[in-house]
């Protein structure tokens, strides 16, 4: 078989077992650059792709390989560009301005050739705004097994709107990616369908907005204005619980859109049963079509967004720092994201590379850890961890099985305490400081290379401040 005929077999049927968000996050931009009785090198975009690829797919990928007939004895990867950037998505992703008729245009597409303004609906003479933004695309979203639902039923609905899931609703704490998902929804709409009127609101402009409305007696207009949209996009809806009047019209406005099978995407904090409150026609009405729970992404997902934000700024961040973070900063990816910002600012400003003890003096420890972490149990819980007695990593032996974990619990020292390397070497009872400086520094440089040295010490870190 031609090596790219068997590459479309193997995606092809990769795509029937996994999601379509992983697959488009992880398989789809591969490609098979060689083929050998020994190797096989795929191409991928970036690092994580690899690390993802290697990581969680490995068995899937083999398995499928093995049932077209090639069995590698080892698999390679191989980062190489992107070669995904198709003129169509430039020329779908312009997006006309609210009321001025100027466009704006993508980030990512350079120097557009088609400014012919698309205007959303036809009655521009409002000051309401469509409020979407272009940021925030499917293409640039993280799936993992937190969010690969709430994705997936986003991308059906800009596929399909109107149809099945009427309304979408999606709730989940904050930062955690619901805003993102839901305008990607109303982008990619718009994007299938250039003239579309995609209005996105977040539920307090929504009410400042009616609120005017009302002083200015413009009810009227506002109601048509919202009841003509081909998608209606409600970011934050906890937020109208307990405003009569406005509960009042949202209904008639949702109504009026569902009966005429236009897409009705809303975002809460909470599921509609915990909102208070609300009028119980309305609470029912939420609960007509899907409503999907978002989680906070897990630890590899937040990994993998840090890195996808790095390389967007064009910076190199290390495994450990990603690592460190994506640990420390595990309840919301708005913070998550705040914290790489001040970390790439910080060191750009000063021309240095991200490393992690800049990053761990950043994150403020003691904002994030409890105080009564000791060194004893940082080592007991390492030498646990590597399932060896404590009298031997505090001991003489130096086998391997014994030293690894023994530098392993001296680098731990250092990056959760922050203890001076004569420090480190006397808690686990060496004499000469530089066995704990050449410890430390052997981690660090493995950790990067090794991803079951970095899943070691994750592990040990979650168990340490669970
Ligand atoms: P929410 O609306 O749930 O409070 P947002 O959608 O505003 O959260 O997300 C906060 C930030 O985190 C945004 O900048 C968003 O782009 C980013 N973000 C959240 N989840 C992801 C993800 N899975 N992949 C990429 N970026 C994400
Ligand atoms: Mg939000």
């Amino acid at each position: 078989m031609q090596q790219n005929s068997l590459w479309q077999a193997v995606l092809g049927e990769i795509e029937l077992s996994v999601s379509h968000g992983n697959f488009v996050t992880w398989f789809k931009n591969t490609q098979l650059l060689q083929l050998t009785d020994e190797t096989l090198v795929i191409g991928v975009v970036n690092v994580f792709m690899k690390q993802q690829l290697q990581v969680k797919y490995a068995d899937l990928l083999l398995q499928t390989l093995q049932k077209n007939g090639v069995n590698p004895k080892t698999i390679e990867y191989k980062i190489v560009a992107s070669q995904k950037s198709k003129p169509e998505t430039e020329e779908s992703l312009l997006v006309a301005a609210p009321a001025g008729g100027a466009t704006r245009s993508a980030t990512t597409s350079p120097a557009p050739t088609q400014t012919a303004p698309t205007r959303h609906g036809n009655s521009l003479s409002h000051s309401y705004r469509p409020g979407i933004n272009e940021r925030y695309t499917f293409d640039n979203f993280i799936v993992g097994a937190s969010n690969e639902l709430a994705f997936a039923a986003c991308q059906a609905i800009a596929a399909n709107p109107g149809t099945k899931y009427n309304p979408l609703f999606l709730y989940g704490g904050v930062g955690i990616g619901k805003t993102h998902l839901i305008q990607a929804a109303g982008n990619a709409f718009l994007a299938n369908n250039p003239g579309a009127k995609v209005l996105y609101i977040s539920t307090e402009q929504f009410v400042q907005e009616f609120v005017d409305a009302l002083r200015f007696r413009k009810t009227a207009e506002f109601a048509s204005y919202y009841r003509t949209a081909d998608m209606l996009i409600v970011d934050d809806v906890q937020f109208i619980a307990g405003k009569d009047k406005m509960e009042e019209e949202f209904f008639h406005t949702f109504n009026a859109l569902h009966q005429g099978n236009k897409q009705i995407i809303i975002s809460s904090d909470r599921q509609p049963k915990d909102i208070p409150t609300i009028q119980d026609r309305l609470r029912s009405r939420f609960a007509w079509g899907m409503t999907i729970d978002m989680q906070i992404p897990d630890f590899e997902t937040r990994v993998a967004i840090l890195q996808t934000k790095a390389s967007d700024h064009g910076v190199h961040l290390p495994m450990d720092v990603a690592d460190h973070l994506a640990s420390n900063v595990a309840t919301n990816i708005r913070e998550l994201e705040g914290a790489l910002n001040q970390l790439l600012a910080f060191c750009e400003m000063r021309g240095l590379e991200p490393n992690l003890s800049i990053a761990t003096s950043l994150l403020g420890v003691a904002k994030t850890r409890p105080k009564h972490l000791s060194a004893k149990q940082i080592i007991e819980r390492t030498a646990r961890h590597f399932q060896i007695p404590l009298e031997d990593i505090l001991g003489p032996k130096r086998d391997k099985d014994i030293v690894v974990p023994r530098q392993v619990a001296m680098y731990m020292l250092r990056s959760e305490l922050h203890l001076s390397f004569p420090k480190i070497a006397r808690e686990l009872g060496r004499k000469d400081h530089t066995t704990a400086i050449h410890s430390v520094e052997k981690i660090e440089k493995e950790s990067q290379l090794d991803a079951s040295l970095r899943t070691a010490i994750s592990e040990i870190k979650e168990r340490l401040y669970a």
